[in-house]
């Protein structure tokens, strides 16, 4: 801190000075985007006031004319920005302007490559916004003063970008914010009239405020005589009107991806959205965006989720969570109500009835919007979505029951016809592959991909060309807990209780397998009481010697091992041992005479089952021992 006492220089936060290189580094490319940031933050800055404004008048200080001015001088190079909105205090400048207040960003930080063209997509994800002012000015000043205050609290702040910034007490007679940037010397042509109006147009013409441009002078005149020229006037560049207010006729594509940009802060194109307007018992219209990837914080408990919330065109807040079910936290939007009351609250939006109506109707239309793209012949774009939200979508059967089936026809997996791990089949393609006599949709959990893939339970699954789900995320099990069926057809875990997949045939042959057997079964159920359930045969492996199978009511592996690794207690329940008594190593044991090695070889049959489906082994340096024993035994033959 400096020794006057009205001007400090701080230092930036440590995550605000790297995001401010990385901004200038990456983003250079595509400067103009500084515009949009900066309009877009004027822009909401006065919704804020509009809205305080309905409760407290006097803030307006007699003008309630809201407007966003952009200034320019060529021959100082500078371009200057004016708001009549909120404005911000000593503090709030050092905040918000120092700071960056975003949950997660020193993760989002630590994910960055270094790779400028990579990273640059990954600051898209995050949301630029005030700092890439620096993109195109060496300098930025702001001199803001918060309404309702007086002129002389008004205050100036300034910085180059680097580590540090000033502030100071600096009086200003209207409230808002004037951002002024000292543009770079190759950034001149952002204090050119026409590039600006143009770069206005093309990224700011939804904003609702006018955005004004002094008018250019009218060509000099010969005529020396001539009356001195009128003061140069304001002239609105924009539209000027809500965007979803208009009829979509009158939208163009590019402008509602603009508008989504504003909306979502977010860099890219957005992959769908649907625009309508409902009128009847509820009156509303409603802009939702599927976005085309996935918010750096999708997992972030806190991430900033849910609409702009309108009212009757006025703005009211941010992140209106009511509106949406959390498994479709992704969609970003604008909800604008007649009915709802210009002061309502959050806690008000809670127990509304209206808003209960609208979040149902809302849900329906993104899931209608989802159905649409996934319908679609060019498929790519579902298949884009899927990639960056199938894992958010998975959680909604369980969210909500009433919307379960239509859900279920939205999720995509792998199976058992995937050479890799795409998740591009849906549930209906899997029914209508179904063979004859097969009534359910069989499904095997495990920890990655290519363990479910080589699960030892899918082998008689292949062996009667029947297809099986792959599933691998974290949130599968619980999923098709919540499922339970898709069209009439139950689901079934090929791990989990009995199969029932025999013919008359094949239950002959079981039941002369099981007698033949009955000693060897006995015989490991002994030494293995402690372990298992019980030791049964089974006709569900081909290749494999034995395989673990989940009693019908007990907790899946996979369940288990998320809830064990969360620290929870979790009841124990042993799982059952499969064994195939065709396999040569069943033979091996049904002849082994040595109750020792005998008890030697079951063991490492059971490890073996464990880790063939990503289990860990409870001693698995006896594991590694009783290996070594036979491996030994084998070379002295
Ligand atoms: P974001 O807009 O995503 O929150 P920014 O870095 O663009 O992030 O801005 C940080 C904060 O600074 C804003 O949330 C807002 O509180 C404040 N701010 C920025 N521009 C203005 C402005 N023109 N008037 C008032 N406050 C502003």
């Amino acid at each position: 801190m400096t020794a006057d006492v009205n001007k400090e220089t701080l230092g930036f936060q440590t995550e605000a000075k790297q995001l401010l290189h990385l901004m200038i580094h990456s983003l250079y490319s595509n400067k103009e985007i500084f515009l949009r940031e900066l309009i877009s933050n004027a822009s909401d800055a006065i919704d804020k006031l509009r809205f305080a404004a309905l409760a407290d008048e006097t803030l307006l200080e007699g003008q309630g004319d809201y407007e966003i001015r952009v200034e320019l001088d060529e021959e100082s190079n500078t371009l200057t920005l004016s708001d009549n909105g909120i404005g911000m205090t000593r503090d709030e400048v050092i905040d918000n302007l120092g700071t960056i207040a975003k949950s997660g960003t020193a993760s989002f930080l630590e994910s960055l490559t270094g790779d400028e063209q990579k990273d640059s997509q990954l600051i898209g994800q995050f949301g630029v916004g005030f700092y890439s002012a620096f993109i195109v000015a060496d300098r930025v000043d702001v001199h803001t003063r918060k309404a309702g205050d007086g002129p002389q609290e008004g205050v100036f702040w300034e910085s180059r970008g680097e580590a540090e910034f000033s502030v100071e007490a600096k009086p200003k007679e209207t409230r808002g914010t004037s951002i002024t940037l000292h543009l770079k010397k190759d950034c001149e042509e952002f204090a050119g009239d026409w590039r600006v109006r143009s770069v206005i147009k093309k990224y700011s013409d939804h904003i609702s405020v006018p955005v004004k441009m002094l008018a250019p002078e009218p060509p000099a005149s010969d005529d020396e005589k001539a009356p001195e020229a009128a003061p140069a006037e304001f002239e609105t560049v924009n539209s000027a009107t809500a965007l979803w207010t208009r009829s979509r006729s009158e939208v163009s594509e590019d402008e509602y991806k603009e508008f989504y940009k504003h909306v979502s802060h977010d860099f890219e194109d957005p992959l769908v959205w649907s625009h309508n307007r409902v009128e009847g018992k509820l009156e509303y219209t409603s802009l939702l965006y599927v976005p085309a990837k996935a918010p750096f914080d999708l997992w972030n408990r806190e991430m900033a989720r849910g609409l702009k919330l309108y009212v009757q065109r006025t703005f009211i807040m941010d992140e209106a969570e009511q509106f949406l079910p959390l498994y479709l936290r992704f969609v970003k939007g604008v909800v604008d109500s007649n009915d709802l009351s210009l002061n309502v609250s959050r806690e008000i939006l809670q127990k509304d009835p209206a808003v209960d109506s609208m979040r149902s109707a809302l849900t329906k239309r993104v899931l209608d919007m989802l159905e649409k793209m996934a319908r679609d012949s060019d498929s790519e774009n579902y298949a884009n979505f899927w990639k960056h939200f199938g894992a958010v979508l998975k959680e909604g059967p369980a969210e909500d029951m009433g919307n379960k089936e239509k859900i279920a026809k939205l999720l995509r997996f792998s199976t058992t016809q995937s050479d890799q791990e795409d998740e591009s089949e849906s549930l209906e393609a899997y029914v209508s592959r179904m063979q004859e006599n097969q009534d359910k949709i069989y499904y095997v959990v495990a920890e990655n991909f290519n363990t479910a893939k080589n699960s030892p339970h899918l082998e008689v699954f292949r062996q009667k060309g029947i297809e099986v789900l792959l599933l691998s995320d974290r949130v599968d099990d619980w999923l098709m807990n919540n499922l339970q069926e898709f069209d009439g057809k139950s689901f079934q875990d090929v791990a989990r209780g009995a199969l029932e997949l025999d013919s008359d045939e094949d239950k002959a042959v079981r039941e002369e397998m099981e007698k033949a057997s009955e000693a060897l079964v006995e015989r490991l159920s002994a030494v293995l009481k402690n372990d298992v359930s019980e030791v049964r045969t089974t006709t569900r492996l081909t290749e494999s010697v034995a395989c673990l199978v989940v009693g019908d009511h007990d907790m899946g592996a996979q369940m288990r091992r998320i809830l064990e690794a969360a620290g929870q207690d979790v009841p124990q329940s042993k799982p059952i041992l499969e064994i195939n008594p065709t396999h040569t190593l069943a033979k091996r044991l049904d002849r082994e005479a040595d109750e020792d090695r005998f008890a030697d070889l079951a063991h490492i049959v059971l490890d073996q089952a464990t880790l063939a489906e990503g289990g860990q082994l409870h001693d698995p340096a006896a594991f590694v021992s009783r290996l070594n024993t036979l491996l030994v035994e084998l070379g002295t033959d």
